[in-house]
C-alpha cells in the first residue's frame, strides 16, 4: 500500500530543502510552485484563458506568460489574483491528483508539496500531512537571504494561516532549525524515511 504525503509549512520554513532531501532519498516529489509554471508555458491551455483574462499583453515573445508583469498586475489588486488563481489552480489541482492516482495504482508512495495546502482545503487527498516549521526569527533571516525586504516579508506571512495553526492542523510536524541531518533523522523517525541498516 502506498502513502502519499501532503508537504506543507511556512514560507521560507524548509518545504524545498525537505522535498529536495526526500527526492535525493528515491521518493517521488511534485511541488506545485513548479506545477504552476509549467501549466503556462507555451502552448498550454492556461494561457489562452488568461490572454482572454487580461489580455495578449501578459503573454511573453516566447509564447508563455511573462511572469514579471503578471505578477505586476496582481500585486495589489485582490480580484485580479482570485481570476488568475481560478485559472491556474485547478490545473495544478488536475495535475497532482493524476500523480497521486499513478502512485496509488502502483503501491508507491509520493509527495506533493503544497504551501497553501490548508489554506486551499486539500488535506483529504494525502494519508499524511506534514509540516515543515521553524522559529519566526529563524524564517526571517533565512527571508532575508533571499533579499526579500522587510515588507515582503511581512506581506508574505500576513497571507497565509499562522504556522501554529499549520502545525496543529498536521499530522506530523518537522522541526527545520538544525542541520539537514537533524531534519533525516527526524524524517525516519516518522517514518517517512526508510531507515538504512548498517
Ligand atoms: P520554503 O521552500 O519553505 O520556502 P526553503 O527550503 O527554500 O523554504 O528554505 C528557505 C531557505 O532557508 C533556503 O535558502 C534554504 O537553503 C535555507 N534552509 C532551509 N533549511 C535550512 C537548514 N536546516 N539549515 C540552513 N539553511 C536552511
Amino acid at each position: 500500500m502506498s502513502t502519499v504525503y501532503g508537504l506543507t509549512g511556512g514560507v521560507g520554513m524548509g518545504k524545498s530543502t525537505v522535498a529536495r532531501l526526500l527526492a535525493k532519498a528515491g521518493l517521488p516529489v511534485l511541488d506545485t510552485d513548479d506545477l504552476a509554471r509549467e501549466v503556462v508555458q507555451p502552448g498550454e491551455p492556461a494561457l489562452e484563458a488568461i490572454s482572454e483574462e487580461f489580455g495578449m499583453e501578459f503573454i511573453g515573445s516566447d509564447g508563455g506568460l511573462d511572469r514579471e508583469r503578471m505578477a505586476g498586475r496582481v500585486f495589489d489588486d485582490e480580484a485580479a489574483r482570485d481570476k488568475l488563481e481560478a485559472i491556474i489552480h485547478p490545473r495544478v489541482r488536475e495535475q497532482w491528483l493524476e500523480a497521486i492516482s499513478g502512485w496509488r495504482a502502483s503501491g508507491r508512495d509520493g509527495v506533493v508539496v503544497i504551501p497553501l495546502l490548508f489554506e486551499v482545503v486539500a488535506e483529504s487527498s494525502f494519508d499524511r500531512v506534514l509540516c515543515v516549521a521553524c522559529t519566526a526569527d529563524t524564517q526571517r533571516q533565512r527571508l532575508r537571504a533571499r533579499s526579500w525586504s522587510d515588507a515582503q516579508i511581512d506581506g508574505r506571512i500576513a497571507a497565509q494561516m499562522p504556522i501554529e495553526e499549520k502545525m496543529e492542523r498536521a499530522d506530523c510536524v518537522i522541526w527545520n532549525e538544525g542541520a539537514q541531518e537533524v531534519l533525516r533523522e527526524q524524517l525516519t523517525r516518522i517514518g517517512v524515511l526508510g531507515t538504512s541498516l548498517p
